[in-house]
């Protein structure tokens, strides 16, 4: 994240204040402010590795290669082709960015935020799991709604749907349907 910031003069290198709220927000134990889940990843500067993942066409999205990338397919094959990835590995910079983003949107309340996106360091998606949605449903894939469609269901009748945090875990996170279990 700093190497890349420090390419783009506009932005120019991150202030001091800056990377000691990503570090802050990275060592801060998350059962502070109500999220059990693991911690996944533990060192900030973790990288993902070119060589292990793959581009998935048309979506944007990458997967880890192996179990991640097999899963997927096999889902889309007996599931069928309105079934789609809509969010494959993340990882530390895109986690931090997207739970930053909720945060902001929270208002500060790193306690909502984490409700519904895992602290940096402590998503599955760093290491394989990936979310899918139907094809043309937009944000609604994000919802409860997804449960109603018929891509979950049939999701489910194929025993595909393993799902990481159930409507009533423990870990304070949100019941997502949408999210594929693979590690
Ligand atoms: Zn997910």
């Amino acid at each position: 994240m700093i190497s890349v910031v420090n390419r783009y003069s506009q932005r120019g290198p991150f202030p001091k204040e800056h990377l000691n709220l990503i570090e802050e927000l990275f060592e801060f134990n998350a059962k502070d402010y109500g999220f059990y889940g693991e911690k996944i990843v533990t060192r900030l500067t973790s990288t993902v590795p070119e060589r292990d993942i793959e581009k998935i066409p048309y979506t944007g999205h990458y997967l880890y290669k192996g179990d991640s990338k097999r899963l997927y397919n096999t889902l889309r094959r007996d599931v069928g082709e309105t079934i789609v990835l809509t969010s494959g590995i993340r990882g530390m910079v895109k986690q931090t960015h997207l739970f930053m983003a909720k945060a902001l949107q929270s208002e500060g309340n790193l306690s909502r935020a984490s409700r519904s996106l895992a602290p940096p360091g402590h998503s599955y998606h760093a290491i394989g799991d990936f979310d899918v949605g139907k094809v043309g449903y937009g944000k609604r894939n994000f919802t409860r709604d997804f449960a109603q469609t018929d891509e979950y269901k049939r999701l489910q009748d194929l025993g595909y749907v393993d799902i990481r945090y159930t409507s009533d875990n423990r870990f304070g996170v949100r019941y997502e349907p949408w999210h594929v279990k693979v590690v």
